[in-house]
């Protein structure tokens, strides 16, 4: 599209939107975007008006996750109408190409993409707009992170040591850019057997609290191994919109306080 108007200064904040949050995650499979979907969802049941960008270029789950299909209009060629899913504002990149498309943009069209749909999306009034970004940190999530004017950052992390050094490395990344964290989440954290009730920590338990402790970063809450979470993402209808008054939805609002 062209940009008939200059490119405003990367930090300027957005008008109309209150904050933006990045959810963010060392690496890829932790859990990144079922969080950033039902951290957006908690962040509305508890009252706020809410917006979810997703920037994760390398596979945007959104429109699966929030059951959206269809592109979204542009008014006079440029100005794009979010799409909506369960009361949130929605733009992913995958509203952009479909979904057996290989992303294999480069570096400078990723960040224009992205930018148009921020800066030249229709968000209207929003508290907060929440960013699903790619996982990792490289280039890519570095210039995002440089690009977007964060109010901060909530990292995603499973309890293993691995994951957790990957981690580390997504916390280091913000504090490179001065972006605040706003605190770490563990998931998959626990799992509880349906049948004995009884807890097994099946990738560790506990890693990220202490982590979180150890840098003086807050620590957000654990959520838990279950088939529900899986079985409600995948099916489009997020736990905390399919059950909002169950255990899990509670524990997204929690977070959802705290962050
Ligand atoms: P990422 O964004 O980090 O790549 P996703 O959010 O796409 O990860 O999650 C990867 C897979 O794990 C998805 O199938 C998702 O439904 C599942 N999943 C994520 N968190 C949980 C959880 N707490 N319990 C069960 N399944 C989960």
């Amino acid at each position: 599209a062209a940009h008939a108007k200059p490119t405003p200064p990367a930090k300027a904040g957005v008008p109309g939107i209150g904050a933006i949050i990045a959810v963010a995650s060392g690496k890829g499979g932790v859990g990144k975007s079922t969080t950033a979907v039902n951290l957006a969802l908690g962040l509305q049941a508890n009252g706020l008006k809410v917006g979810i960008l997703d920037a994760d270029i390398y596979g945007p789950s959104m429109p699966r996750l929030l059951h959206i299909s269809g592109r979204p209009q542009t008014v006079s060629g440029r100005i794009l109408k979010p799409m909506e899913g369960y009361g949130l504002k929605v733009m992913s990149m995958g509203f952009l190409v479909d979904e057996e498309t290989p992303m294999i943009w480069r570096g400078p069209m990723v960040i224009s993409a992205l930018t148009q749909m921020l800066r030249e999306g229709e968000w209207g009034e929003l508290d907060v707009l929440v960013v699903d970004m790619p996982p990792g940190t490289g280039d890519a999530q570095l210039t995002m992170a440089q690009n977007v004017p964060l109010a901060g950052a909530v990292i995603v992390s499973t309890p293993q040591d691995l994951a957790l050094i990957d981690a580390r490395k997504g916390l280091a990344m913000f504090r490179k850019v001065d972006v605040p964290i706003l605190g770490i989440v563990e998931n998959m954290s626990y799992f509880i057997c349906p049948n004995c009730g009884s807890q097994h920590d099946i990738f560790g338990h506990g890693g990220a609290r202490t982590e979180a402790e150890r840098i003086g970063v807050p620590f957000l809450g654990e959520v838990p191994l279950d088939m529900a979470i899986r079985e409600t993402s995948d099916g489009g209808t997020p736990i905390v919109v399919s059950d909002p008054d169950g255990a899990h939805a509670k524990i997204y609002r929690e977070i959802a306080d705290k962050a």
